[in-house]
């Protein structure tokens, strides 16, 4: 069978390749950092840092396709793999969506809307920013951001200079605050030979910017859900994509905003792991590996919750319940706001 070459050895690149597994498919990771939790179940593991070229191309040699966990590859290493191996999801979806001001400006000129936002320089671009956007505002570094880390809130203009002394100089984005009633996520598919199929949206609560649950059915009108799976098959189509893709969205009175997309598996879609016959993670196996794409369907309602840090705590209590799967990442040390695992809880009517 084929080896797939994962970049990144975190819990996603974990559960990428026990998908692989399933499938009869071997595994060999690229990871910088030491005891990655793909590790554990991968074939091969490479430490290595991505400036490491020989490192790269023995990695790529090793592999017949390439995919990726996370977004932040340095385009040097992706220069020297893509030399060697098919990289998918490809190119371009990387470019996009590595920087939040080429991401939102890519999703307005597909005629998706976002909420509104500004490319922030300096503190007089901010000034004229927060004159047309408004507060409260939110003020993002344009690349490297996750759970919520280099964002500032604005709520009045006079908060502006110590929400860009936060930023640390990096290129940043103003955002103007989406009033939502919910915020959803699509977790959509797309194979080479241009099928799309999208997993039944689940509805999203963060709190502290980390994502806490994710429940399906989200509480959607049919129409909303029509237009949450149409617009990330845009997505996904204008990408000329391959693989599984994550599309935030805000629910508001006017329609769904865009928030960001994430080229690869994602946390919001977990619960398909015990609510679906083919999970996120087989999918986007299914996709790079040039399978045809699962049936996705859903077939029972499931909230996601995340173990976060302590929430480990629970575990013990988590393991006596019915209805309750446990996925943990086997991450060696506990950290406050360090994802440990997650449980897909069963939810009968
Ligand atoms: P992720 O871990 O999902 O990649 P991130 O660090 O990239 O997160 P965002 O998704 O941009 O951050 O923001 C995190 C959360 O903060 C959102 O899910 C939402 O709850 C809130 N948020 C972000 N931007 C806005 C906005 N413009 N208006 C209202 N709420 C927002
Ligand atoms: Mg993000
Ligand atoms: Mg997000």
């Amino acid at each position: 069978g084929a080896t797939i070459g994962i970049l990144g050895g975190g819990q996603l690149g974990r559960m990428l390749s026990v998908a692989a597994s399933r499938l009869g498919l071997r595994c060999h990771v690229f990871e910088p950092g030491a005891e990655p939790p793909a590790g554990h179940v991968a074939d091969a593991v490479t430490t290595a840092g991505y400036d490491d070229t020989a490192a790269l191309e023995a990695f790529a040699a090793s592999v017949d396709v390439i995919t990726y966990e996370f977004e932040n590859i340095p385009t040097e290493a992706l220069d020297v793999l893509q030399a060697l191996r098919p990289i998918r999801p490809g190119r371009e979806a990387l470019r996009v969506s590595q920087d939040r001001l080429t991401e939102k400006t890519f999703l307005t000129d597909l005629g998706l809307r976002t909420a509104p936002f500004a490319d922030i320089t300096d503190a007089a671009s901010l000034k004229q920013a927060l004159e047309v956007i408004g507060a409260p505002a939110i003020l993002k570094t344009r690349r490297f951001g996750y759970d919520g880390k280099g964002q500032a809130r604005i709520s009045s203009p006079d908060e502006a200079e110590t929400a860009l002394a936060e930023m640390n100089g990096a290129p940043a984005i103003l955002e103007g605050f989406v009033e939502f009633s919910c915020e959803v996520s699509v977790i959509a598919a797309r194979s080479a030979d241009g099928s799309v199929a999208c997993f039944d949206p689940g509805e999203n609560i963060h709190r502290e910017g980390i994502l806490r649950t994710t429940t399906v059915p989200a509480r959607l009108s049919a129409s909303q859900r029509t237009d949450a799976v149409l617009l990330a098959a845009q997505i996904l189509n204008a990408l000329n994509y391959v693989g599984v893709m994550g599309v935030e969205l805000f629910v508001t009175p006017q329609g769904l905003l865009v928030n960001e997309i994430a080229p690869r598996v994602h946390n919001s879609g977990h619960w398909t792991q015990n609510g679906c016959t083919i999970d996120q993670f087989e999918q986007h196996i299914r996709a790079v590996a040039n399978w045809p794409l699962g049936d996705g369907s859903r077939y029972a309602d499931v909230q996601m919750e995340n173990l976060i840090g302590d929430d480990l705590d629970k575990l013990p209590e988590l393991a006596k319940e019915s209805d309750v799967a446990i996925h943990l990442y086997g991450k060696a040390a506990v950290k406050p706001g360090r994802k440990m695992g997650h449980v897909n809880r069963i939810i009968r009517g």
